[in-house]
């Protein structure tokens, strides 16, 4: 069962010190810039950490200093999530929920992201990701045609689990483990 999943998946995480998940997201981020040749896109969809996930803000902020358009999501209802630029890791705010939202309010057109790092629970070595289980990613990424990136530290990459027809699996999951590389191409 994805609940019992997520439940186990995420004790474990949340063990983690706040030193080791910034350790270890900085080797996440050497795993992406060796893996991805990040030039080559211009708009790129990214997110703000929730609780112990892979921090990639130190990314975010080299993107942002190398005029790069970065985007995170913001939950308009309890369906639909959008995409809004933002022009450093501290132009958010506290929404709903304690979630950290982006100031800006001008959406960016979905497949105008060119690229997009995708934060969660666990992933399948065939891409397909496990949320927090309301599906937010999953029907945001209906009709997504552009390079999706699922990222985790390694104890998240998961041996295959129940997935539903509406679940959409990532083109590569990116861990601290250059060896766990999932190519979708492959
Ligand atoms: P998560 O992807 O967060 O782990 P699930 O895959 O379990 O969560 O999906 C949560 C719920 O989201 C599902 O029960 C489903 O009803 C809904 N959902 C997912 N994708 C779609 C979609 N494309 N259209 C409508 N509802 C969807
Ligand atoms: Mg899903």
């Amino acid at each position: 069962m994805k609940k019992d999943l997520r439940k186990k998946i995420l004790k474990v995480r949340d063990q983690m010190t706040c030193n080791e998940v910034t350790l270890i997201s900085k080797k996440i981020i050497r795993n992406i810039q060796r893996e991805l040749k990040l030039d080559d896109y211009q708009v790129i969809g990214m997110y703000m950490p929730i609780g112990n996930e892979v921090d990639l803000r130190p990314l975010i902020t080299s993107l942002i200093e190398n005029n790069k358009t970065v985007v995170i999501p913001k939950v308009l209802s309890k369906e639909k999530m959008e995409f809004y630029p933002i022009e450093s890791v501290n132009d958010i705010h506290e929404g709903k929920f304690k979630v950290l939202e982006p100031n800006c309010n001008k959406k960016m057109p979905k497949n105008e992201i060119d690229i997009m790092f995708i934060p969660g629970i666990g992933f399948s070595k065939q891409g397909y990701r496990l949320g927090f289980g309301a599906g937010y990613y999953d029907r945001y990424l209906v009709g997504y045609i552009n390079q999706k990136v699922g990222v985790c530290f390694a104890f998240q990459l998961l041996s295959d689990f129940q997935t539903d027809r509406f679940d959409i699996p990532m083109d590569k999951v990116i861990t601290e483990n250059p060896l766990h590389q999932y190519h979708g191409e492959d």
